[in-house]
């Protein structure tokens, strides 16, 4: 029996869906935590230890010391152990991306050093260190420009700027919003880079020593403009002509090899305008939230699955039906921050023709925020149909019938009415 130790975090969307791939395919789960294993979720499944997914160095150490029995991959269920999963497979011999490479495409900068290396369309970018004053960058930027954290994911941290007084007020919020979120955050500092025009498309693919196969490329209908950064709608197939979906391909392919990735999954996305295509970033991770099971259909097994096979060395039964249709996802936005407390029109919702889920993820009496402050969404909204444009009116339709009852954390407390003859 194939035995892999899974890295999950604690606020993962997917670790049921990856449990459930590993009894179908009677795979021995080991699971490390980044959470304290008393405080477990029921996964049915009680993680043997918690770590610290952002140390992963100390975190490697431990694993290594506690660990009996062999094993024969170590997978992170989301970008938060990705470098941990690479750093383990690394030490204990097995296959998988060498740690420095998942390691320079998570922190920002780095990224767009290498981009701008290998000469691949990329924004001019500015580092500000931890501390430094953005007024300096004054003189050299061409607005607008966005703010970014340079080892956040999800839209966490990145803020447009049209002027400099907007620079400085994105550089304060996304400083706030890194140093409540990695601890190391201090030596990390932010990435000030050009605002790219044009539309957005997502390629999630798999690397199998070295060669990317494109499983699915998502149109990102919604314009992606800011000042702030939330993923709404992706749509597969692309309606974009073949031979820009093939351009896309080959400039992620190259971006891999260029980081030097080599196995597993990855999720990059790109921005399309007349100069040619931009890659925005490239992480060795699937895609987030449950967006994967609108994949489902044309893997002919859940995404988990697939990549849970890769690791095992499974032979790869990719059932690819370009063929059948078009699927879509909704990540449904938070409109406002505040308490989450129910929703209506779920029932409505699911009736649209097309839709195949709705989901909820959001818990009553959750804090919630959009981007740039938070990283979540209220749920997701599955469809599937004939063309993209089908698929994408589902979703929008279904989206309409939804209310959210999301209230103030803070209701203000009205002062009281003074009542005639009392005190
Ligand atoms: P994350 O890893 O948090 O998703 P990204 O760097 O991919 O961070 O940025 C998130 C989103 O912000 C992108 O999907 C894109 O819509 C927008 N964005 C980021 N950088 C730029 C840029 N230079 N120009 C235009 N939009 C950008």
């Amino acid at each position: 029996m194939k035995r892999v130790l899974l890295l999950l975090p604690t606020t993962g969307y997917r670790n049921g869906d990856f449990l459930a791939a590993a009894k179908k395919l009677d795979v021995e789960i080991v699971a490390a935590a980044n959470y304290c294993h008393q405080l477990a979720p029921s996964w049915g499944l009680a993680p043997i230890m918690a770590l610290h997914f952002d140390r992963p160095e100390q975190a490697a150490d431990a694993v290594l010391r506690e660990i009996n029995g062999h094993l024969d991959a170590v997978l992170a269920v989301d970008d938060s152990g990705v470098e941990l999963a690479a750093l383990l497979a690394e030490r204990l011999g097995l296959p998988g991306n060498p740690a420095h490479a998942v390691r320079r495409v998570r922190d920002k900068l780095a990224f767009r050093q290498l981009l701008r290396e290998r000469e691949f369309l990329c924004p001019g970018f500015h580092h500000l260190p931890s501390g430094a004053d953005p007024r300096k960058l004054f003189p050299g930027l061409k607005f607008p420009v966005v703010v970014k954290a340079r080892r956040l994911s999800g839209s966490r941290g990145v803020i447009r700027a049209d002027d400099c007084a907007a620079l400085v007020r994105a550089v304060n919020w996304v400083r706030a919003i890194q140093s409540r979120a990695d601890r190391d955050a201090e030596e990390l500092g932010l990435v000030v880079e050009d605002f790219i025009a044009g539309r957005e498309y997502a390629l999630e693919g798999t690397l199998n020593q070295g060669e990317l196969t494109t499983l699915a490329l998502f149109d990102k209908p919604d314009a992606l403009d800011g000042p702030y950064f939330e993923e709404t709608l992706y749509v597969t197939p692309s309606r974009l002509p073949g031979a820009l979906q093939d351009r896309i391909h080959q400039e992620v392919a190259r971006a891999c090899r260029c980081a030097e990735l080599t196995d597993g999954p990855i999720h990059a996305e790109a921005k399309i305008n007349d100069q040619g295509v931009w890659i925005l970033e490239v992480a060795a991770r699937s895609i987030g939230g449950l967006c994967g099971r609108v994949l489902t259909h044309f893997l002919g097994m859940s995404l988990e699955e697939l990549i849970l096979r890769q690791v095992v060395a499974e032979p790869l039964a990719v059932v690819n039906t370009p063929g059948e249709g078009a699927a879509g996802v909704m990540m449904i936005p938070i409109p406002r921050r505040g308490i989450y407390h129910g929703l209506e029109g779920l029932a409505a919702a699911q009736s649209v023709p097309g839709v195949t889920a709705v989901t909820i993820t959001a818990q009553p009496g959750q804090i919630i925020a959009p981007p740039p402050d938070g990283a979540s969404y209220l749920g997701f909204i599955f469809a599937r149909a004939a063309s993209p444009a089908q698929a994408e009116n589902a979703l929008r339709s279904a989206h309409r019938r939804l209310h959210f009852d999301i209230r103030p954390e803070y209701p203000a407390i009205e002062a009281p009415a003074l009542i005639p003859g009392r005190p």
